[in-house]
C-alpha cells in the first residue's frame, strides 16, 4: 500500500555571513524548494544582521521562508544538512562562527520535538531578533508552541540594543 503523503507547513531560518551572502542565502532557498517534496509558501524580507553568540564576525544577512513539505522532520533535517555541505560549509567550522549557509528549522507545524540531532521548536529562536522580525514578516500571528505567545509578542519583549535587523535596500523579489 502506498503510503500517504502529507504536506506539513514548516519556517526555515536562512542565514549567510561568508562570500556573496544574499546569493547563498538565495541558492539554499533554491535547492531546499526545488524538488516535488517542497514547495515555496511565503518569505520574509532579507535583513543585514549582527553577529550575536559569537560577536568577532562579519554581520549576516538573514530571511525565514515559510515551506509546504512532505518530508518528516529528521528526513529534511538531512536534506537541510546536505545542502548546507553542497553550499560549502565546513562541518569542523567554528560553532556560531562564520557560515556560508546556515539552514535552521524555526517551528515544524505546531510540534515539540526533542531529539538529539532535533530540537523544535528551535530552542533559540524567541530570543532573536534576526530570527523573529523575518517571522513576523510573514505571519505575527504564528504562536510559539511551547511558550504560547505569538512570534509579535515574543519580538516585542526583546529589549537588546545589540541585535540590530535592518532590511536590505534591494529586496530580491522570491515569489
Ligand atoms: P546553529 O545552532 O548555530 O544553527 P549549527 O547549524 O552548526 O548551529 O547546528 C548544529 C546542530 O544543531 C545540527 O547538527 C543539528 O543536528 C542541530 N539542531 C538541533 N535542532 C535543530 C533545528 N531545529 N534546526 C537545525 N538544526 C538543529
Ligand atoms: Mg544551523
Amino acid at each position: 500500500m502506498a503510503a500517504v503523503m502529507t504536506d506539513h507547513a514548516v519556517f526555515i531560518s536562512v542565514g549567510s555571513n561568508l562570500g556573496d551572502k544574499l546569493d547563498n542565502c538565495l541558492g539554499g532557498i533554491a535547492a531546499l524548494t526545488a524538488s516535488a517534496e517542497s514547495s515555496l509558501l511565503a518569505a520574509s524580507r532579507f535583513f543585514r544582521t549582527s553577529p550575536v553568540d559569537y560577536t568577532d564576525q562579519d554581520w549576516f544577512v538573514n530571511a525565514a521562508v515559510k515551506i509546504s513539505t512532505t518530508m518528516a522532520p529528521l528526513v529534511l533535517l538531512d536534506k537541510l544538512v546536505s545542502i548546507q555541505q553542497r553550499m560549502g560549509r565546513r562541518a569542523d567550522a567554528v560553532r556560531f562562527g562564520p557560515r556560508v549557509l546556515d539552514l535552521d528549522i524555526l517551528l515544524y507545524e505546531d510540534w515539540v520535538i526533542r531529539a538529539p540531532r532535533l530540537t523544535i521548536p528551535h530552542p533559540r529562536m524567541h530570543k532573536r531578533v534576526f530570527v523573529l522580525q523575518p517571522m513576523c514578516d510573514i505571519n505575527p500571528s504564528i504562536v510559539h508552541p511551547v511558550l504560547g505567545q505569538t512570534v509579535a509578542d515574543l519580538l516585542s519583549r526583546i529589549d537588546d540594543e545589540d541585535q540590530r535587523v535592518i532590511p536590505l535596500k534591494n529586496q530580491p523579489a522570491l515569489l
